[in-house]
């Protein structure tokens, strides 16, 4: 005769408390250790000054990582298109979209006509 152990109750899952910001004045960036982000922590141990770092821009929720890039699915989208019709790389294709997108004055992109994976603003 086999008697199952009871099975422990499985804790609760919930998400980590916030980690608190960087000390160093307008950085932004999530603690690591000593109270500094990761970037001034390992700034701190070389001797370098603790100065602002370039601004910390969120991950926005709605983007993937692809070609090392955090970029939105219509973007995605784009680089693949571009990269199958002229059989380039992701990489390739990108520096091919930039390059034509300077030459062409570097304006803002205007939204896609479909609107496939853009964010959608009605007035
Ligand atoms: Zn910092």
């Amino acid at each position: 005769m086999t008697k199952k152990k009871p099975t422990p109750t499985p804790k609760p899952r919930t998400a980590p408390p916030p980690k608190p910001p960087c000390e160093v004045e307008g950085c932004g960036r999530p603690a690591y250790s000593g109270g500094l982000c990761q970037t001034h922590h390992r700034r701190r141990k070389l001797g370098l000054p603790l100065e602002p770092i370039r601004p910390y821009r969120k991950r926005s929720p709605d983007t993937t990582k692809f070609a090392g890039l955090r970029l939105s699915p219509l973007c995605v989208d784009r680089i693949k298109r571009r990269a199958e019709k002229r059989g380039l790389s992701y990489g390739a294709a990108i520096a091919d979209i930039l390059e034509r997108w300077y030459e062409e004055g570097a304006r803002p992109v205007p939204p896609a006509p479909n609107g496939s994976g853009a964010r959608k603003r009605r007035r």
